[in-house]
């Protein structure tokens, strides 16, 4: 049998839907044994939300080993998320068998990757005309199409989506003296200059020649918004849809996350603001159950190291209001599921203006000026002036003559530019190989037997976890009772009476398996007393004729399942 071969895929390319399934489907033809692609369900619009399942199976199936999940593009136009995504499972598929550290984590682990969660948003993203909505293209929360206002759109035919201007005594803006193409904000008690009123291009419906509203789009969902924890009516989170997970996409994911359990960690990638973003979005460090938080700073830090990214708390740095709060992926992950997670927005045109020390949200509210002339010299230098665009005359249709310019966010804030876009989805990988490398793993230790008389004997199971996390992954975990201890097995031949246990149960729980992460130093008061905590065993006394032969198994929801025989000698 000859074998498809490797897809070689670009990664300055954005992929419509067609084109990503039939590269998805290439990796798994190539390797049927490394790469499976299931559909975990439809979107609104009908289209398969593709999963490529990735791990060696002749060392066993996915759902027997302990499992990392990365999704990518839940919100439609952030397209260089289902980048990193495709990155990641090309790295894995031709690093195996060629790099040790890959080798073993696709023999030990298993990697989910669903390279977008979202697939109607990013076919609208790169339609024809392209439109860069939220989320879902289904329209929320009403129906029809907006009867005034402005809606955001394309008027005058570039393919891009920028600002108009237009001279008013009240405008709130000016040109900037060091560099006159440069939009910037008119002065507290400023008066007597040329002002600018900006709004984004567009079309106006029923102007009445003097108010101007920018209508929302009418997809108005954002499936950030739609999961189970803490989620919260309209009124006070836009987009979060009717009720929790009401939405087929928000669903797909939850079911297939819910049932498997051996998802110990995840990342879901998104842009833009090139920061690593954690755990908790509702409270903070202080109110984070410390075990927790001392695994999110390890791993975070990690993940800063490897990718140069700032890794930060959403609560402590990353809240588009300091006086509100939003819930998304992270809180039902990390909250309810107790499994660490992650969000990473790729990429920032700040820092690749040589912009440093900035707040990520913060810094759209406000920055200095000279912040601005780095970016336009950067439009300038690296991007042939295309990010921000010079002013151009345009008589437009409702409010005569405007000028159209200014920053193009569509194609230089939402995504690098195409030559940029492998480059900042590259450290990453290595991020999430340590991350899976690091999720607890069963391992048989002993299964032994000891003959007690001429037909009754003692066996004997042990397991270990070889993992550098504990097998219930964190302290939430425990708290929200989301995982059992270790479930060992024995497993009578049917038909067989005399075949009997005489002591212990078919099925015994036992304790939760502590990983070899060390605790605190050497140096600490106390010493570590649980030296074996890793370890764990069961023993049954059963009564079967000599040579029979018994099937053992044990499994923790989160460090995989191991299954052997004995005999009875
Ligand atoms: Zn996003």
């Amino acid at each position: 049998m000859t074998l498809a071969a490797t897809p070689t895929p670009r990664f300055d390319t954005f992929y419509k839907h067609d084109a990503l399934s039939r590269v998805l489907f290439d990796y798994a033809d190539a390797h049927p044994s490394l790469v499976s692609v299931q559909s975990i369900g439809k979107s609104h619009e009908g289209r398969d939300i593709w999963l490529a399942v990735v791990t060696n199976t002749a060392t066993g199936p996915d759902t027997d080993k302990p499992a990392f999940w990365t999704d990518g593009n839940i919100h439609a136009a952030e397209l260089t998320a289902s980048t990193a995504c495709l990155y990641y499972l090309h790295q894995l598929v031709t690093s195996y068998g060629v790099d040790p550290t890959i080798t073993h984590l696709l023999d030990t682990r298993a990697i989910y990757i669903c390279p977008r969660l979202n697939p109607d948003g990013a076919e609208l993203a790169l339609a024809e005309r392209p439109r860069h909505i939220r989320s879902s293209t289904r329209r929320y929360p009403f129906e029809e199409d907006p009867v005034e206002g402005l809606t955001m759109e394309d008027i005058d035919g570039d393919g891009r989506i920028l600002f108009m201007r237009i001279p008013d005594p009240h405008g709130a803006y000016k040109k900037c003296e060091a560099d006159p193409r440069l939009m910037v904000a008119r002065q507290p008690g400023e008066f007597g200059g040329e002002y600018y009123r900006l709004m984004p291009e567009g079309t106006l419906t029923q102007y009445d020649g003097l108010t101007v509203n920018v209508n929302k789009d009418v997809e108005g969902l954002d499936l950030n918004r739609n999961f189970p924890t803490g989620w919260r009516q309209e009124f006070e989170q836009v987009g979060a849809g009717p009720y929790p997970a009401s939405e087929p996409e928000v669903r797909a994911m939850i079911d297939f996350i819910v049932k498997h359990p051996n998802i110990g960690a995840a990342i879901s990638y998104h842009t833009h603001s090139g920061v690593i973003l954690r755990p908790m979005g509702t409270q903070s460090d202080d109110d984070m159950i410390p075990e927790d938080l001392w695994t999110y700073r390890r791993f975070s830090d990690i993940g800063a190291k490897l990718t140069g990214y700032p890794a930060i708390s959403i609560w402590h740095d990353f809240r588009y209001h300091p006086k509100e709060i939003i819930t998304g992926t992270q809180d039902w992950v990390y909250e309810h599921l107790g499994a660490l997670f992650w969000v990473v927005e790729l990429w920032s045109p700040q820092k690749e203006a040589g912009i440093n020390g900035y707040k990520w949200i913060d810094w759209y509210r406000d920055h200095p000026v000279e912040d601005d002339l780095k970016l336009l010299q950067w439009s300038d230098q690296h991007c042939e002036g295309a990010a921000h665009v010079d002013w151009k005359p345009f008589h437009h249709p409702q409010l005569g003559a405007v000028e159209i310019g200014g920053w193009d966010k569509m194609n230089f804030w939402r995504n690098p530019p195409p030559a940029l876009r492998e480059r900042e989805v590259k450290p990453f990988p290595a991020w999430m190989n340590q991350i899976a490398l690091s999720l607890p793993k069963l391992e048989l230790l002993r299964a032994e037997v000891r003959a007690l008389g001429t037909d009754t004997w003692r066996v004997r199971l042990a397991v270990a976890n070889s993992g550098y996390l504990p097998a219930y992954i964190s302290k939430r975990a425990l708290q929200r009772k989301t995982v059992r201890g270790v479930i060992f097995e024995i497993h009578l031949p049917e038909g067989r009476p005399e075949v009997s246990l005489v002591s212990g149960k078919t099925r015994v729980e036992g304790p939760q398996l502590e990983g070899h992460g060390v605790k605190s130093t050497l140096q600490a008061f106390l010493p570590a007393r649980e030296i074996t905590a890793d370890r764990a065993f069961t023993e049954w006394v059963v009564r079967a004729p000599r040579g029979t032969r018994l099937a053992l198994s044990a499994r923790a929801d989160r460090a995989g399942a191991v299954r052997t025989e004995v005999t009875l000698d």
